[in-house]
Order: structure tokens, then sequence, then C-alpha cells
């Protein structure tokens, strides 16, 4: 999000080049949360999805994470 503001920002006609990406993209129904949004032909999750979804993998796969917390907590120890 902050990204688009920056390029509408450096843009004087925000309007035109924007048609291409539009047609380029088509509306998708997430297969998750079953919400309309707006993706590439494959994509199957909206953008929440989509990052809650890597979220929950990334946990899955550092299933180690007591290491992590445990020193998360050490830390926080320390800050308090
Ligand atoms: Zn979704």
């Amino acid at each position: 999000m902050d990204e688009e503001s920056v390029t509408s920002v450096g843009l004087t006609t925000s309007k035109a080049p924007r048609m291409e990406v539009t047609t380029m993209l088509c509306k998708e129904i997430c297969e998750d949360c079953g919400k309309l949004f707006i993706g590439g032909a494959n994509a199957y999750f909206c953008p929440e999805c989509r990052i809650r979804r890597q979220r929950e993998s990334a946990k899955r796969r550092n299933l180690s994470q007591i290491g992590i917390n445990a020193r998360k907590k050490k830390r926080g120890d320390n800050d308090a």
C-alpha cells in the first residue's frame, strides 16, 4: 500500500497507465474465505488469506519455534 501511494504521487497522470494492468487481472474467488478479489489467473486466495497461509506454513515449518520463543522471552526479560 505504501508502494502504491508513492507511485501515484510520482505520476502526474495517474489514470492512464492503470488500464493495461486491470485487463490482465481478473476477479477471483478466494478458495479460503470465498471473498471476491482481483488477482492473476493463478491466484487462488485473496491477499489476506495468502499472507495468512504463508504465515501459517512458515510457522509450521518453524515448529522449532519453541527455541525462538525462548530466545524472545529472554530478550523481553532484559527489556523489562
Ligand atoms: Zn480469502
